[in-house]
Order: C-alpha cells, then structure tokens, then sequence
C-alpha cells in the first residue's frame, strides 16, 4: 500500500514516513500541495495524510480537489488547526479522518490502518488467490496454511498482484505501485524480486505458475490456476 505524506514541515514529516515505512508501507512525500497533486495523478496512492498549511497548494483546496476529481482513496488531515469550525471545515471538504498536532504516532498508525481497513473491505475476496491469502492487517501471508517469509518488495509485488487478480500488470505498473518515485529501480529489479518470489510459493506448495508471466504484456495471477481448484 502506498501512502503520500503531504507536509510542509520536514522534520514531521521524516518522522510519520520513518514509522510508516516501518510497518511495510510504500510512502511518498510532498512538501507542497502542486507536488502533491502531480502523485496523486499517477493512481498509484491508496491513502493520503494531509496538513492544511502548505506551500502552492492549501490542504482544503487540495482535499476538494481530490474530491472532484474523484480519486477514490482516504484522506486523513494531520493539523495545528484545533476548533471546532476547522474540523467541520475539513470533513466538508471531503476528508475522511482529522487529527490535530501535536499527535500520537501511535494513535496516528491505527488511524492509518483503519482507513486503509474500510478501502481494503471493498476488495477484500482480491487478498486470496487459490490457497494464497495475504492479510494486510498483520502483514502475513500464507499458501494453504503454511506462512511465507517475504521481503518487504515481495510483499508489497504480491499485494499488488492480489488486489489486481488476473488483470494483467506491466513491469512499469507494478513498479509505480509497489516502489516509492524516488527509488526509481530499473524493471529488471521487478524481475528479481518476482523471481526470488515465484521461488517461495512454489517452495510452500503453490503451482509454479501461480504468477503468470503473459509474454509482451507482463505479469498476473494464473486465473486458471484458480479455475482448477
Ligand atoms: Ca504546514
């Protein structure tokens, strides 16, 4: 799941991307709303956490924005601005979730999984292929009971996968998805990691055709694989 920090405050926003990155997130940052928006563009972010104050773009501006455009993802306002008035301000515009600095990081984390939690509820039948299953919430995934030990690459290419089923994924889309912008790996990194990948399940038991390769168009889960059970 990749995450867009929108904060103007540096030192803030190190410190949410560090403990998001830590719990396996893919996140971006934006230190101004015009940066923000060039993200958002791509349909690669699944949740976006938003201070008010910014450069270029403002945090309502940019929240409305989304709205009429008609992004589908979370919108959670992490800001100084404390009334009443600025929350009802915030939700109007089309936010999702409101929570004033100075914040706990803890309490911001839970914020973020539930958000994430009601998106994931739209497609969750996706999160299982055949015996595959990857729980977001705990980050485990498993083949017919039995867990996998993933890296945090090949965790982020099977959520990928799943939440795409057998819609067929190119290398560049898998990329925009399951790596930040500025790591820019080249598409044979994606072959590594989908190698090292194909490698575990097939070790816990799966087809080795679960992750089909369709040739000139890239990558998906085997629907016939599924078909067969
Ligand atoms: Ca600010």
């Amino acid at each position: 799941m990749k995450i867009l920090i929108v904060e103007d405050d540096r030192t803030i926003a190190g410190l949410i991307a560090e403990a998001l990155k830590q719990q396996q997130y893919i996140v971006e940052v934006a230190y101004d709303g015009q940066t923000a928006l060039s993200y958002l563009e791509t349909g690669a972010i699944d949740l976006l956490v938003l201070d008010l104050g910014l450069p270029k773009v403002d945090g309502i501006t940019l929240c409305k924005t989304v709205r009429q455009k008609n992004y589908h993802l979370p919108i959670l306002i992490l800001t100084a601005r404390d009334t009443n008035q600025d929350k009802v301000i915030g939700l109007d515009a089309g936010a999702d979730d409101y929570v004033v600095k100075p914040f706990d990081l803890a309490e911001l984390l839970a914020r973020v999984r539930a958000l994430l939690r009601r998106r994931q509820a739209a497609y969750l039948s996706c999160l299982r292929w055949e015996k595959l299953t990857l729980d977001p919430d705990t980050r485990k995934v498993s083949y017919n009971g039995e867990a996998l030990h993933l890296t945090p690459k090949e965790y982020a290419i099977l959520q990928v996968l799943l939440r795409n089923g057998s819609r067929i994924l190119s290398r560049t889309q898998i990329l925009d998805q399951a790596w930040s912008f500025d790591e820019t790996p080249g598409e044979e990194t994606v072959k590594v990691h989908l190698r090292s990948l194909r490698h575990k399940l097939k070790a816990a038991g799966a087809p080795p055709n679960l992750i089909e390769t369709v040739h000139g168009f890239g990558y998906r889960l085997n629907p016939n694989v599924k078909s067969a059970i």
